[in-house]
């Protein structure tokens, strides 16, 4: 079974993205399986190496919005594309708005190894 940690990877990661086209966000949310059932409305990839993906989870501690302790915020903004589900979007031909920014991004870990599992913002 795909672990947590697996899956915050296949949602979230592209450390070698993005390729510059409006298509990358209906391109990637089919490839990595979150249009399968329904089309997931909002997703952020992020385009920096695993690692330090993976550092966020050892820097600025807060609260996450559900109260959970454990989200961390990046010391550095990152380079991420948003992927937003546009209205005239209709499963299973699910379409997505492409905004690629530099932002810090909030991250939910978890484990042991403490690794992200859910991404929970950029901001
Ligand atoms: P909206 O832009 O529709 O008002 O809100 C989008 C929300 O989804 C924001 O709170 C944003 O932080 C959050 N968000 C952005 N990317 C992701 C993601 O990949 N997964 C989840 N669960 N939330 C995300």
């Amino acid at each position: 079974k795909e672990s947590r940690a697996m899956k915050f990877q296949r949602q979230h990661m592209d450390p070698d993205g993005p390729s510059n086209n409006s298509n990358y966000c209906n391109q990637m949310m089919r490839r990595r399986n979150m249009t399968k059932g329904w089309c997931k409305r909002v997703n952020t990839f992020v385009h920096e190496p695993l690692v330090d993906v993976q550092a966020i989870c050892f820097q600025g501690n807060i609260t996450c919005k559900n109260g959970q302790p454990n989200c961390h915020k990046s010391n550095s903004s990152m380079k991420i594309t948003d992927c937003h589900e546009t209205s005239g979007s209709k499963y299973p031909n699910c379409d997505y708005q492409t905004s690629h920014k530099e932002r810090h991004i909030i991250v939910a870990c978890e484990g042991n190894p403490y690794v992200p599992v859910h991404f929970h913002a950029s901001v």
